[in-house]
């Protein structure tokens, strides 16, 4: 008799069989579960430790104003959109606008303008900004990290001038010189683009409508919350055989007979099936399955605060960036722009990535204030409505870490476990779509061409 027999024997009531598990109910785990579906895989089983799906899509409200862990827009031309179109009928159309603090306290254009960024500085600036450009080019330094790369493309004088380098290392949770060259190859392209000399003087030009382009509409999150977005879709993924087991805590994953996967709960459970995707953090992932890592991978933890305001506010965008030199806060999203304010009062959250000194609610709540109060960005009543830590927001890439989880993601592949994902590929994906895209990739799906009419 083989070991899940005798498990079944046991506790045959609490085992369940399916022909595939998914672990993870973020977005990466309900478009897995859509592209099985239309792979006519029967029976699915998502399983996640939280008690709702949507993953890291995560609100908090009270008293009529509802906050989110961060920046949350979506486009109605998303390949998610095409899993789920029930999404478009939750989604509330919006205006969104991005500005940045620059370090010399200015609020302008993201990621860098032109005019106030080097015009306004002045023919000495000016100078320094092209000497120090035209001393990356020709010098020959090879490139090893995000650092020399942004250097590269703009010098490093206007690197540190603009605020950038700060921005990301706020961002990557560490100094650019040890983020790894590859992320900034892959992610980082904007620099490039925008340093461009032509792109450089096309920004200068007015620019002309263009006749064909169709813009997407900006989308966010309905007023209400994220359940009245993804409830609907997790109906219909279980009117086409898919079940959720939510809110469970996993305490192993086993393969037995080396053809089936096997998961059990804190209280016993258990599912098996022959066939197993995650979308959890890697580290987790290992930890479940007992597989021995070289060096856990990095992730940041973000602090999320949540204000309401009334009085005056020192910027018009409704996505505001962190550039200067100080405070540890990386962006604020103004949602009364979006949803219009409650009881008069604007509301907004703030992103901040945990570090050393800010460790906490509290630490970040009184650092942001100091912050904003130096720069001008609210004069007036600014109040704590509420907070969230998120740990494994997003991945640390310090050099090594991308070929580290590319060995560990082969290694779950060896033992049988398809791992893909914002945390299932430790891949920083910026947005829903990216998310989508590279399920789809990984699951080697492609959407039928539209019929002609
Ligand atoms: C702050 C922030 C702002 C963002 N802003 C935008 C934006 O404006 N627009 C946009 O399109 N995208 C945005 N994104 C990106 C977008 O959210 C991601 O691309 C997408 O959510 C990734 O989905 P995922 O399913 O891979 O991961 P996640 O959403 O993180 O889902 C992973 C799931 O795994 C579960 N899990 C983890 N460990 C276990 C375990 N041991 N057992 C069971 N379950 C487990 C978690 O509970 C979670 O539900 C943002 C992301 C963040 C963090």
């Amino acid at each position: 008799m083989n070991d899940l027999w005798e498990l079944q024997e046991e506790t045959v009531v609490d085992t369940e069989t399916v022909d595939a598990i998914i672990l993870g109910a973020g977005v990466s785990g309900l478009v897995a579960a859509s592209v099985l579906v239309k792979q006519n895989t029967a029976r699915i089983m998502v399983i996640d430790s939280y008690d709702r799906v949507g993953g890291n899509h995560i609100d908090w409200s009270r008293d009529g104003f509802t906050f989110d862990v961060g920046s949350l827009i979506f486009q109605d031309d998303s390949p998610l959109v095409k899993h789920f179109p029930q999404l478009l009928d939750h989604y509330v159309h919006i205006h969104p606008s991005w500005g940045r603090l620059n370090p010399q306290r200015k609020v302008t254009t993201y990621p860098i303008s032109v005019k106030d960024d080097i015009l306004a500085a002045g023919p000495v600036v000016i100078g320094r900004i092209l000497f120090s450009v035209l001393f990356a080019r020709l010098r020959g330094k090879t490139m090893r990290n995000a650092k020399d790369f942004a250097a590269y493309w703009i010098g490093e004088y206007l690197l540190r001038r603009s605020g950038l380098e700060n921005y990301m290392a706020r961002f990557y949770g560490v100094a650019p010189d040890y983020i790894d060259l590859e992320l900034a190859q892959k992610r980082m392209l904007w620099i490039k683009e925008n340093s461009s000399l032509t792109n450089l003087l096309r920004k200068l030009l007015p620019k002309k409508p263009s006749v064909d382009h169709v813009p997407n509409k900006q989308l966010a999150r309905p007023k209400a919350g994220y359940a009245t977005l993804y409830e609907p879709v997790k109906r219909a993924l279980g009117q086409n055989g898919v079940s959720f087991k939510l809110g469970m805590d996993i305490t192993k994953l086993e393969k037995i007979d080396g053809d089936r996967f096997v998961v059990t709960s804190s209280c016993g459970k258990t599912v098996t099936a022959p066939r197993m995707i995650s979308t959890i953090p890697i580290n987790n992932l290992c930890d479940l399955c007992g597989l021995e890592q070289k060096r856990p991978l990095q992730t940041i933890t973000l602090i999320s605060l949540y204000f309401s305001f009334a009085g005056k506010r020192g910027f018009d965008q409704s996505i505001l960036y962190n550039f200067s030199y100080e405070a540890a806060w990386k962006r604020l999203t103004v949602y009364s722009d979006f949803y219009g304010p409650t009881d008069g009062r604007e509301y907004f959250a703030v992103e901040v990535v945990a570090n050393d000194t800010i460790t906490s609610i509290a630490l970040a709540e009184a650092e942001f204030r100091q912050h904003v109060a130096k720069n001008g960005i609210f004069d007036g009543d600014l109040r704590l409505e509420g907070g969230h830590v998120l740990d494994n927001a997003y991945p640390i890439y310090v050099h090594g870490a991308a070929a580290d989880a590319r060995q560990q993601i082969e290694t779950l592949k060896q033992y049988g476990i398809e791992s893909f994902g914002r945390h299932g590929a430790f891949n920083y994906q910026p947005t829903a779509r990216v998310s989508t895209l590279e399920v789809e990739e990984a699951l080697d799906y492609r959407h039928p061409e539209p019929q002609p009419a």
